[in-house]
């Protein structure tokens, strides 16, 4: 069977996001997804407490902060710790028995780890939603993982809920954690989506905005 995931999301669980436990299954299961991948900034605990509370398909996961930029590591029920060397944490996140992806490695503004990606990790985030510049980022990532021979995968790296399943991975596996990081390691995925919409944006920003600048537009 295929499965929809988006692998990359942040719940309040990172200072940088809003979306709470309830949100992010309310939104991912309108936009059909079969699972979501939580991944807070160089931390588990969120998404185990909430893969214990809903009865929702989460792969528990982190992004780790290492020193030459960020790691998504799935399938990881322990603290990856910060700093540590790309390889590193690699090493650390396999260790734990999940799987290491570049995630946004080309992307302004994140951390991204660029150059230092290697044939280590299993697999590279081809697409992901909030990257910018959105076309340059996504192009790059993707000679990134096909010089490397690099499964694709793709994720919305969600810090509020309305944009959860705007890039997903369809992943041939059975719904379960274990198998789906097993198939996205052996290939057997494909990243799809697109960018977070400018009024996507903006309706987050301020739906009292928004609603105002419209209203200014038609009258
Ligand atoms: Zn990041
Ligand atoms: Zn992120």
């Amino acid at each position: 069977m295929q499965v929809k995931a988006d692998l990359h999301v942040h719940t309040t669980y990172s200072k940088d996001s809003v979306i709470t436990a309830k949100e992010l299954v309310f939104y991912a299961k309108k936009r059909g997804l079969t699972a979501v991948g939580v991944t807070d900034h160089d931390q588990v605990e969120g998404a185990l407490k909430i893969a214990k509370e809903t009865d929702f398909l989460i792969i528990p996961g982190t992004e780790v902060s290492s020193l030459n930029g960020h790691i998504l590591g799935l399938n990881v029920s322990e603290r990856i710790p910060r700093g540590l060397s790309a390889g590193e944490t690699v090493d650390r996140i396999h260790e734990a028995g999940g799987i290491a992806i570049a995630c946004h490695p080309f992307a302004l503004f994140k951390g991204s780890i660029g150059k230092h990606a290697s044939g280590k990790f299993d697999a590279v985030e081809a697409i992901n939603a909030s990257a910018f510049p959105f076309s340059r980022a996504t192009q790059k990532a993707n000679q990134l993982a096909e010089r490397l021979w690099l499964p694709k995968v793709a994720g919305t790296d969600a810090h509020y809920a309305l944009v959860i399943g705007q890039a997903y991975t369809l992943i041939d596996s059975e719904a379960n954690v274990e198998a789906m990081v097993k198939a996205i390691a052996n290939g057997h995925c494909e990243p799809a989506g697109a960018a977070i919409s400018l009024s996507m944006r903006l309706e987050n920003q301020g739906r009292f905005l928004w609603k105002y600048l419209k209203k200014g537009k038609t009258a």
